[in-house]
C-alpha cells in the first residue's frame, strides 16, 4: 500500500488495540552531542519532550555508538555488528558511491519483519543508494520508506532553503553533487528537497504508519532517523526563531517536536503500555560549526574522534508501565539494540556473529548490564592498527589518538585536525568514573603497581578482540560512479542541474 493511501485512511482510525509483542519506535538523531539536551545539562536547549521521555524512562549516562561518523554508526545500529564486519568503513557513502550496506547483512527491520512486524523508516538513510536503488531501506526489511538517502550537506546548499526563504544557510555543501532528493519507497518524490517543509511530512508519514499498523493489528517497528542536528541547520516555520540557542536550537526543537508527536500518537491510540521508545544519536557533535554545531558537554572532543565526545551519546528508553524511570550508568551501545529488540519481540536471531548484548534484564529489571567492554574504532579504520581505544569497566585505554577537522574550534588542541595520529605505548589510561573528561592520564609518570593488573587485562582484552574480528571488504572504498547520482528525470541533460522535480507537499 502506498503511503499516500496510508495517510488518508490512517487518520480515520481511533481504535485502541493492544498488541504483543511490543511496538518499537527507534529515534536516531544526527551529530547530536552528549551535552546538547536539556536532560543532559544544556542550559539553553529547549527539549521538553525528550526531557519528559528521560524523566519517564531510563536515561543512560554511558551509552556508545560505534562510529564517529554517520554511515558506520548506522550500519552497526541496524545490524548489531561492528562496521568492520559489514564493510561500512572507512568514512561514509556519497551520492555516487558504488557500495552500500551489503544486502546479506540482516537488519533489525528484517529480524522484526520476518516475525510479523510492520516496518517503516523515515528520514536519513546513509547506507548506500546504488544502481536502481539497490541499497535503499526497502531492500533491507523496511516495507515503507520516506526520506533522503544520505546527508543533507551532500548536495548543493541551494536545495537547503532556510526559513524564511531569503535566509542564507551558512557554510558550504557539496556543490558538485546532484540536488538532494527525497524518496518515497524507491521513487524520487521531490528534487531538490524542500527541507523547511519536510519534517511535517515525516510526522504525517510516521503517524499514518502507526495508525495503519494498529488498524491491521500488527506490531510495528518505526525507525525515524532525523536529519537534525546535522549541519547545515534548518527548521520549519513552526520552530524557526523559537529557541534561545539560535539555529542549532531551532533544529533541535523541531526534532523534539517530532518526539512529542510520536508520543502523543501512541497515547492517543492507547498503546503506550505496549510501545517501546528508544532515542539516541549516531555520533558526537561537529564542533567545527561553532555555535551551529552541537556540544559534547563535559566530554572531550567530538565527531570523528575516539575521545568520549565522539562516541558517547545521549540515550534513553521509555516504555510506559514497563521500564522503571531512572538513570543508569551501566554500559550499553547501539550494538545492543538489535539483540534486545529481538528478545523483546521473541524473534529468532540468525547465526551471524553479533557484537551486541541482550539488555532486556537491564531495562526491565534493573539488572547489571551484560556489557563490560567497549571498543572504539576511528572513522579511518586500518586493519593493522585496529581499535584506537578500549573501555573495560570504568577504565579506558587509548592506544592511538588523533584530532579531526570535524572537532575543530574547541579550546582543546587534542581535538583539532593538527593533532596527528599518535601511538601510545603504554596507552593513555583514564578512569571514566572519576574523570569522564579524560583529563588525567593515570600512566603519565609510569605504571603504578596497583594499575598493572588492569592494564594487563586491558591489553589481553584488546588482543582477544582483535584476533576475533573479521574485516569485510570495504564498501566505501568501492569507488564512485557519477551515473548513480539520483535524478528524477533520468534521461534529462545537462545533469545534475536538470534533475529538478518540485512537488507541493500539500498534495500529500
Ligand atoms: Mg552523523
Amino acid at each position: 500500500m502506498t503511503p499516500w493511501i496510508i495517510f488518508t485512511i490512517g487518520f480515520l482510525l481511533c481504535a485502541v488495540v493492544s498488541a504483543d509483542p511490543p511496538n518499537i519506535i527507534l529515534i536516531f538523531a544526527d551529530d547530536l552531542g552528549y551535552g546538547d539536551l536539556g536532560c543532559y545539562g544544556h542550559p539553553s536547549s529547549l527539549t521538553p519532550n525528550l526531557d519528559r521521555m528521560a524523566a519517564n524512562g531510563l536515561r543512560f549516562t554511558d551509552f556508545y555508538t560505534t562510529g564517529a561518523v554517520c554511515s558506520p554508526s548506522r550500519a552497526s545500529l541496524l545490524t548489531g555488528r561492528f562496521q568492520t564486519r559489514s564493510g561500512v568503513y572507512p568514512g561514509v557513502f556519497y551520492p555516487s558511491s558504488i557500495g552500500g550496506l551489503p544486502l546479506a547483512e540482516i537488519t533489525i527491520a528484517e529480524v522484526l519483519q520476518s516475525h510479523g512486524y510492520a516496518t517503516a523508516m523515515a528520514g536519513k538513510w546513509h547506507l548506500g543508494l546504488g544502481l536502481n536503488g539497490l541499497f535503499l531501506p526497502t531492500r533491507q526489511g523496511f516495507q515503507h520508506f520516506l526520506g533522503v538517502p544520505y546527508s543533507h550537506d551532500q548536495g548543493p546548499c541551494r536545495s537547503l532553503i532556510c526559513f524564511p526563504p531569503s535566509t542564507p544557510c551558512y557554510g558550504t555543501c557539496d556543490i558538485g553533487e546532484t540536488l538532494l532528493p527525497v524518496f518515497i519507497d524507491e521513487m524520487i518524490l521531490q528534487q531538490p528537497v524542500n527541507f523547511t517543509e519536510l519534517v511535517p511530512v515525516y510526522d504525517k508519514f510516521n503517524e499514518a504508519f502507526i495508525h495503519n499498523s494498529v488498524l491491521k493489528k500488527k506490531p510495528f517497528f518505526l525507525y525515524y532517523a532525523s536529519h537534525h542536528t546535522h549541519y547545515p541547520q534548518f527548521a520549519s516555520a513552526q520552530y524557526t526563531g523559537r529557541s534561545p540557542r539560535g539555529k542549532y536550537g531551532d533544529a533541535l526543537l523541531e526534532l523534539d517536536g517530532t518526539v512529542g508527536k510520536l508520543i502523543q500518537t501512541v497515547w492517543d491510540l492507547g498503546i503506550q503500555n505496549n510501545t517501546l521508545f528508544i532515542f539516541t544519536s549516531d555520533n558526537g557533535p561537529e564542533t567545527m560549526r561553532k555555535e551551529r554545531g552541537g556540544t559534547s558537554g563535559l566530554l572531550k572532543c567530538g565527531k570523528s574522534t575516539t575521545y568520549e565526545g565522539g562516541l558517547r551519546e545521549p540515550a534513553m528508553m521509555y516504555w510506559e508501565g514497563k521500564i522503571k524511570p531512572g538513570v543508569t550508568s551501566e554500559l550499553a551501545s547501539t550494538l545492543d539494540i538489535l539483540p534486545t529488540l529481538a528478545a523483546l519481540a521473541g524473534a529468532p536471531l540468525s547465526n551471524v556473529t553479533l557484537d551486541g548484548y541482550d539488555l532486556t534484564k537491564l531495562i526491565l529489571n534493573g539488572d547489571k548490564s551484560p556489557r563490560n567492554t567497549f571498543y572504539y574504532y576511528p572513522p579511518s579504520i586500518d586493519q593493522n592498527r585496529g581499535i584506537n581505544a578500549l573501555r573495560l569497566g570504568k577504565y579506558k585505554a587509548h592506544f592511538y589518538t588523533q584530532g579531526a577537522f570535524h572537532s575543530e574550534t574547541t579550546p582543546d588542541p587534542d581535538c583539532h585536525v593538527t593533532a596527528p595520529l599518535t601511538e601510545h605505548n603504554p596507552p593513555l589510561l583514564f578512569d571514566l568514573e572519576t574523570d569522564p573528561a579524560e583529563n588525567y592520564n593515570l600512566l603519565k609518570s609510569g605504571i603504578p603497581k596497583e594499575l598493572e593488573p588492569i592494564l594487563t587485562q586491558i591489553l589481553n582484552e584488546r588482543d582477544h578482540f582483535q584476533e576475533g574480528m573479521t574485516y569485510a571488504e570495504s564498501e566505501t572504498n568501492k569507488g564512485k560512479d557519477p551515473s548513480l547520482r539520483p535524478c528524477c528525470n533520468p534521461d534529462c541533460t545537462p545533469k545534475p542541474s536538470c534533475c529538478h522535480c518540485p512537488v507541493d507537499y500539500v498534495m500529500l
